[in-house]
C-alpha cells in the first residue's frame, strides 16, 4: 500500500509510541494526585509542555493541552468572541477556505449576532494583507486565518497578518494544524496571539492537541469541571497522548528540514508528471505551498471514482471534493479559489510524507494517467467535450 493522504492523518512514530507506553501501562497515576505516583504523570505533562513551548517559541504557561485541533480552534475563537462581546466588539475577520472547525464555529457565532468578514483567497489560494487592512473595523475583536490550507497546501503571510493585527489591536488566531511538522512556526517572530496544533498530523497520536494563548490575552474555559490546565481546560489529562505529541515534535525538530527537501523534490516530480495529463490543472500556488501537498483537477471525471479505482491499485489518496456525509457539494476550498463545480468534483489531493520514495511517486505517475483515461473514456461529458459540443474549461 502507498499511503499518500498525510493531510488526513499520519502514522504514529515508533519513538512516540515507545515514550507513550509507560503512561498506558504502569505509570497510570492521576496527575492531580498528591502522592509521588501521581506526580510522575504531572512531571511528564510539564516536560511535554516545555517541549511544545520551545518548539513554537512560547512560554510553557502559554500552552494548553486539548483533545485536538478542533477543540483548540473552537476554544480560541469562542473565547476571543466572548471577550470581544463584553467590549461590544462583535466583528470577526477570517478567510473563505478555513477548516470546518473554524468555519462552523464562525457560522454559529453569526447565528448568535456576530458579523464575520470572509477574506477572498484568490486563484492562488492566498489572502492579501491589503484586503485584511481594509476589513479591520473599530469593532473587530478577532482575526482567524489558517497557517497552511489542508486541501491545497497554500501558505498564508502569517507574520504580516500578525503585524497588521497587532498594530490595530485585533487578536490574531491561526490554525497551524497543517503547518507544524512542515514549515517553521514561531509565535514570537510571526506575531501570533493564539494558535492551534493537532498531534496526529505530525506522527503523534490522535485525540490530542494544543492551544497556545499568549500571556495577557484572556482565555475562557468552556468545560465545567476540575482545575486542570490552570482552570482553562477541565478533565483528567491525556498523559500518554501529551507525551506522544511531545516525542513526535522532538523528531520534527531533528528531521524537518531534510524531510521538507525530500518531499519538495517528490512533490515537484508529481506535479510535473500529473500536469502532462491533458486538461489538468494544479490548484493553489505552485511554490508557496507545503512541501508535501499536490492538488490537481482533471476535466471530465469524478474525483470519487478516481479515489476508489486508485484504492484498487493500493494507493490511498483523497479527492478534492470532500463529499462529507454524502452531500454532493464540492469542497468549499476549491470553490473559494474559483473552480467551477464540475472541475472541483474532478480533483485529487496527494499529501506526502518523509517515508515516501521515488518509486512510490513513479508508481502513482503510472497509475493516475491510466485511471483518468479509463474514467474519461466512460464519461458522456468527456465525449461531448471531445466532440466539441462543450468547451473545455481547463485549456
Ligand atoms: C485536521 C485539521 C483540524 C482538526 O484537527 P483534529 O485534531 O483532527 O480535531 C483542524 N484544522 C486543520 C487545518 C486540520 O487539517
Amino acid at each position: 500500500m502507498i499511503y499518500v493522504d498525510n493531510a488526513a492523518t499520519t502514522k504514529l512514530s515508533k519513538r512516540a509510541l515507545d515514550e507513550m507506553m509507560p503512561y498506558l501501562t504502569e505509570n497510570y497515576g492521576n496527575a492531580s494526585s498528591l502522592y509521588a505516583f501521581g506526580q510522575k504523570s504531572k512531571e511528564a505533562i510539564e516536560n511535554a509542555r516545555a517541549v511544545v513551548a520551545s518548539f513554537i517559541g512560547a512560554n510553557p504557561n502559554e500552552i494548553y493541552f486539548t483533545s485536538g485541533g478542533t477543540e483548540a480552534d473552537n476554544q480560541a475563537i469562542n473565547s476571543a468572541a466572548y471577550f470581544g462581546a463584553l467590549k461590544n466588539k462583535k466583528h470577526i475577520i477570517s478567510s473563505k477556505f478555513e477548516h470546518h472547525a473554524v468555519l462552523h464555529t464562525l457560522k454559529k457565532l453569526e447565528r448568535e449576532g456576530f458579523e464575520v468578514t470572509y477574506l477572498d483567497v484568490h486563484e492562488n489560494g492566498i489572502v492579501r494583507v491589503e484586503e485584511l487592512k481594509k476589513a479591520i473595523r473599530e469593532d473587530t475583536c478577532l482575526c482567524t486565518i489558517m497557517f497552511a490550507n489542508n486541501e491545497i497546501g497554500t501558505i498564508q503571510p502569517i507574520k504580516e497578518i500578525g503585524e497588521v493585527c497587532r498594530e490595530r489591536g485585533v487578536i490574531f488566531h491561526t490554525d497551524a494544524v497543517q503547518a507544524v511538522g512542515h514549515i517553521e512556526v514561531n509565535v514570537q517572530t510571526q506575531n501570533i496571539d493564539m494558535l492551534s496544533i493537532s498531534a496526529h498530523k505530525f506522527h503523534g497520536p490522535k485525540g490530542v492537541g494544543v492551544l497556545y494563548c499568549k500571556q495577557n490575552v484572556p482565555l475562557r474555559s468552556f468545560l465545567e469541571g476540575g482545575a486542570q490546565e490552570r482552570k482553562k481546560r477541565a478533565g483528567t489529562e491525556n498523559v500518554a497522548g501529551i507525551v506522544g505529541m511531545a516525542a513526535a515534535l522532538k523528531e520534527v525538530m531533528i528531521n524537518r528540514e531534510t524531510a521538507a527537501k525530500h518531499q519538495t523534490m517528490l512533490r515537484d516530480r508529481l506535479i510535473d508528471g500529473l500536469l502532462k495529463i491533458p486538461h489538468t490543472k494544479l490548484n493553489g500556488d505552485r511554490t508557496n505551498r507545503l512541501p508535501n501537498n499536490v492538488n490537481v483537477s482533471f476535466e471530465g471525471i469524478e474525483g470519487e471514482s478516481l479515489i476508489l479505482l486508485l484504492d484498487d491499485d493500493g494507493i490511498c489518496v483523497s479527492s478534492g471534493s470532500a463529499c462529507t456525509s454524502g452531500s454532493l457539494e464540492p469542497s468549499h476550498v476549491l470553490l473559494a479559489i474559483g473552480l467551477p463545480h464540475e472541475i472541483a468534483h474532478g480533483s485529487l489531493r496527494i499529501t506526502l510524507d518523509a517515508s515516501n520514495t521515488l518509486d512510490d511517486v513513479d508508481y502513482i505517475l503510472k497509475k493516475v494517467p491510466e485511471v483518468v483515461s479509463y474514467l474519461r473514456n466512460m464519461s458522456p461529458l468527456w465525449e461531448e467535450l471531445e466532440l466539441g459540443k462543450k468547451e473545455f474549461q481547463i485549456k
